[in-house]
C-alpha cells in the first residue's frame, strides 16, 4: 500500500507527513507538491528541509503559474469561485493520481479548526490523521518546530501559506500583501488593468492600495 501525501509547504501537510511517514516508513510514502507559482520562495526551503529531515524527497507537479492562468481565463478567483485550487491543484493532483498502479490511501493535513472542509474530504475517502486527533494549530506547529526545521516565514504574516496573494483572502490580508509582498500586489494591480476585471467587487486594487497606505500612516503614528 502506498500513502499518498497532498504536500503544500504548510505546516499541517507537513505534521500529516511526519506521522504519516513514522507509521508506515518513508519508502510506502509519496510526498506530492503541486506548484502555483506564487507561494513564498521560502516554501521551497521548507519542503527541502523537511524532506531532509526524513531523508525522503517530494513530487513536483507545475500545471502552470497563477498570474498567466488567470490571463488565460480571462478573470480572477474569488472566494465564491475559487477555481484556482482545482485547476492548479485538484485536477493536476487527480492527473497524476491515475498514474499511480499500485493500491493507495490518500491525506491531507486539516486540523481541528477545518472541520467543515475535513468532512468533504473525507466523504471523498481522504485520511485526515489531524483532525481526528483534534489537533490545534499550535500542536500542528510544535509538532515541526520539534523537528528543528525553521518554519515557514509567510507564518510570520498569515494563518496558513497560502499563494501571496491567494483570492480566497480578505481585505485585511491583501493590506499585509501590500507591506510585505509589494511586488506581489503591483503586479495583481497591474492585472487588473490588463484583463479589465477587479479583485474586489466595485473596487480597484489602485484604489486599496490609497486605503492601505492610509492604514499604514495610521499605524506608524500610532506606535
Ligand atoms: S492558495 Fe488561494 S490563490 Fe492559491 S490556489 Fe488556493 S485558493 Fe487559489
Amino acid at each position: 500500500m502506498l500513502h499518498i501525501v497532498q504536500f503544500s509547504g504548510g505546516l499541517g501537510s507537513a505534521a500529516v507527513a511526519r506521522k504519516v511517514i513514522e507509521e508506515h516508513g518513508k519508502d510506502s510514502v509519496l510526498l506530492v507538491y503541486c506548484d502555483t507559482g506564487w507561494q513564498d520562495e521560502d516554501t521551497f526551503r521548507f519542503m527541502d528541509d523537511f524532506c531532509d529531515c526524513f531523508n525522503t524527497r517530494y513530487e513536483y507537479i507545475k500545471h502552470n503559474d497563477l498570474a498567466s492562468e488567470i490571463l488565460k481565463q480571462n478573470c480572477f478567483p474569488s472566494v465564491f469561485i475559487p477555481w484556482c485550487n482545482r485547476v492548479l491543484k485538484t485536477e493536476p493532483h487527480q492527473r497524476f493520481l491515475q498514474t499511480i498502479r499500485c493500491p493507495y490511501k490518500q491525506y491531507v493535513g486539516m486540523d481541528i479548526t477545518e472541520h467543515n472542509r475535513a468532512i468533504k474530504v473525507k466523504e471523498r475517502g481522504i485520511e485526515t490523521p489531524l483532525y481526528d486527533r483534534r489537533m490545534p494549530p499550535r500542536e500542528v506547529r510544535k509538532s515541526i518546530e520539534e523537528l528543528g526545521i525553521r518554519i515557514p516565514r509567510t507564518y510570520k504574516y498569515f494563518k496558513h501559506n497560502n499563494c501571496i496573494p491567494c483570492f480566497k483572502a480578505t481585505e485585511k490580508e491583501w493590506f499585509k500583501v501590500w507591506k510585505y509582498y509589494r511586488i506581489r500586489f503591483e503586479h495583481m494591480r497591474e492585472l487588473e488593468k490588463e484583463i479589465g476585471a477587479t479583485v474586489f467587487k466595485g473596487k480597484t486594487l489602485e484604489e486599496l492600495e490609497k486605503e492601505f497606505m492610509d492604514m499604514d500612516l495610521q499605524q506608524r503614528m500610532a506606535l
